[in-house]
């Protein structure tokens, strides 16, 4: 099984992340990104550096807890 807390969260990986509350949770906690582990992250877990070079699919999962649809 994979660990989600010393190492970040592969991009490939970042939609299955963010679909998981507990996951965005733990990173939002520790305020590091879950990408790259840079301090300082967004309500999705993940820090405005790796926020400006995403799109697509991860982009609109992340949208989803920036927005607030998200709890
Ligand atoms: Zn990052």
């Amino acid at each position: 099984m994979t660990r989600w807390n010393a190492e970040g969260v592969h991009l490939k990986d970042l939609p299955y992340a963010l679909s998981r509350v507990d996951i965005v949770s733990l990173y939002r906690n520790m305020n590091r990104c879950m990408l790259c582990m840079r301090v300082g992250v967004n309500e999705a877990g993940v820090c405005g550096v790796c926020y400006s070079m995403l799109d697509g699919e991860p982009l609109k999962a992340v949208l989803e807890w920036t927005m607030g649809k998200r709890p």
